[in-house]
């Protein structure tokens, strides 16, 4: 159970980015897709959140194929970066608006926007805009967004990048408090080695389309499989 893919593979025209990956991450874990810059991450995500069609392979999420299943179908959930929020509508319409669509009760959409907004420390700022926000407080209502449509998956693609140093540490202890809270199954795609070892029950390290190696954290630092994963996550050569 859990997220499964099996030789998954994706080319733009004739350029392969994906090469038969096959990984498992079970019901609940805290997922990282760590790698350099062009080496798949987004495109694997983005297959996985079905925004990006598979060339070839298997896509299941709880036991289910998914390959070819709409996005809104998925029971997954992606967190863009903070600029993703409609800056016309307040915090609380920004985090409605997914349950809207769907015509959800108001009484569950309340109850709904107001859980998460206790969880992301967002209760004081419910009826204002994005643009009156700082930076952590509009990624929080990505978050956000994302967790009143109680997905099964959250998938993060770098949400963090925009922030400054500081604010990153803390949104990642964050993250992490919210992984805790509510159980689901995340995926978090950084090109941030440390980010990866902080947050992540299990690492899936990427270069040039192909999964180099999979494993806890401490697992891949002390025994990395060859020098492109010993040099990326770290350890001191
Ligand atoms: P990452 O997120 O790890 O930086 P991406 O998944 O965005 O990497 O990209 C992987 C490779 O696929 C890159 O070489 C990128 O240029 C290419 N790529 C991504 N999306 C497209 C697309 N829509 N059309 C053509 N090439 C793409
Ligand atoms: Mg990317």
């Amino acid at each position: 159970m859990g997220i499964s893919l099996h030789n998954v593979r994706k080319s733009f025209g004739p350029v392969g980015v994906i090469h038969d990956v096959s990984m498992e991450i079970p019901t609940g874990d805290f997922a990282v897709f760590v790698g350099p810059s062009g080496c798949g991450k987004s495109t694997l995500l983005r297959m996985i959140a079905g925004l990006e069609d598979t060339t070839s392979g298997t896509i299941f999420i709880e036991g289910r194929d998914v390959t070819n299943v709409e996005p809104a179908q998925r029971e997954v959930a992606m967190v863009f970066q903070s600029y993703a929020l409609y800056p016309h509508l307040t915090v609380f319409e920004n985090m409605a608006f997914s349950l809207r669509l769907k015509k959800t009760a108001k009484s569950h959409i309340n109850e709904m926007v107001h859980g998460a907004a206790r969880i992301l420390h967002l209760e004081d700022h419910l009826q204002k805009r994005p643009s009156e926000l700082s930076g952590g407080q509009r990624q929080r209502v990505a978050i956000g967004r994302a967790i009143v449509r109680q997905p099964k998956v959250f998938l993060f693609d770098e949400p963090l990048s925009n922030l400054d140093a500081e604010l990153r540490v803390q949104m990642r202890l964050e993250l992490a408090k919210l992984h805790k809270q509510i159980g689901a199954t995340m995926i978090y795609v950084t090109h941030d080695q440390v980010e990866a070892m902080t947050l992540a029950d299990r690492i899936f390290v990427l270069k040039g389309g192909v999964v180099q190696q999979a494993g806890k954290p401490l697992e891949l630092y002390d025994n990395p499989d060859n020098q492109f994963v010993g040099g990326f996550i770290g350890s001191p050569a």
